[in-house]
């Protein structure tokens, strides 16, 4: 029977966030296939673990992931692990799991320290719909396209960024949304020097201008948040839509109530209308 790959998160910053599951697993498994082994053996030392290693890292996922695949397949079990995070996010770990569901071995999922989630949730930001873009492109173009994409977004949007990108990185984005659109960057999560900084795009471009960028950085970035304009609409094109929507099954003061609220009509007005129409 195959093994299993276990998806083992590690700390972003605090060794106090090795839960007691992790633990076990990398207690538990054959082998931990990792991204850089000299820092995920200080992990182990902390643990007071020694397991067979194996390098699974971005370059080499295409010479690793079957040789792992193989050993799986053979019955052995493997924690993957990054060098902080969850595996996968932004990390080395994504073909795998791919690789491994082509050949239905059973991937498990540990939940843990993750730096998006950590940064969206301590942002003060809109957290009921977000949208994680890692990394910005570094090829200009790519970037270009990128943000273009992202001009009509509505949900509260995450990136990582390296602190020696953060400050033209802020400036792309400060063209793109204007100054005004809020932020909040996060930085060294989870470590001594944790900090928030609650500011807008414009503010934080100055502050880093004048203060360079040290640590790991969370971008959570607002999303737009103008209403589009609602489309004109006569009165007679109003009470069409009053029509359609109790031809679709509304009752009709309902339908009359919600296009009087998008329109500015009279919901009395719309209603007597609609129902004359109906009538005729
Ligand atoms: N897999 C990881 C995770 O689950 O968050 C992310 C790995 S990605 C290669 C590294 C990026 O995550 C950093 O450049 C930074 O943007 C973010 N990051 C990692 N640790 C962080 C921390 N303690 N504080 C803020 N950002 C952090």
């Amino acid at each position: 029977m195959a093994g299993i790959l276990y998806l083992v998160p590690t700390p972003i910053g605090n060794l106090g966030d090795l839960s007691t599951r992790i633990i076990e697993t990398l207690s538990a498994v054959d082998f931990i296939a990792a991204e850089d082994t000299r820092v995920s053996v200080k992990i182990l030392n902390h643990l007071g673990l020694k397991k067979p290693m194996v390098s699974y890292y971005r370059h080499n996922t295409e010479t690793a992931g079957p040789q792992v695949l193989q050993r799986l397949l053979s019955g052995e079990s493997c924690a993957l692990i990054t060098d902080a995070g969850t595996p996968a996010i932004s990390d080395p770990g994504e073909d795998l799991v791919a690789l491994c569901a082509e050949h239905d071995v059973t991937v498990v999922g540990i939940p843990g320290p993750c730096a998006l989630v950590t940064a969206l949730a301590v942002s003060g930001l809109p957290t009921g719909r977000f949208t994680f873009e890692g990394f910005l492109p570094m090829n200009k173009k790519n970037r270009r396209e990128h943000l273009d994409s992202l001009k009509q977004e509505r949900r509260t949007m995450i990136f990582y960024e390296a602190p020696h990108k953060l400050v033209s990185t802020l400036g792309d984005l400060a063209e793109l949304f204007g100054g005004e659109r809020r932020i909040s960057l996060c930085r060294e999560l989870t470590k001594l020097h944790e900090e928030i900084r609650r500011t807008t795009l414009a503010d934080a471009l100055g502050h880093y201008r004048e203060t360079p960028p040290k640590g790991e950085f969370v971008l959570v970035v607002e999303g737009e948040t103008r209403q589009e304009e609602t489309p004109v609409l006569t009165l007679e094109e109003a009470v069409e839509r009053v029509r359609r929507l109790y031809a679709a099954g509304r009752p009709m003061k309902d339908a009359a109530k919600e296009v009087a609220a998008d329109t500015g009509f009279q919901k009395k007005e719309l209603y007597r209308l609609a129902v004359q129409e109906a009538s005729n």
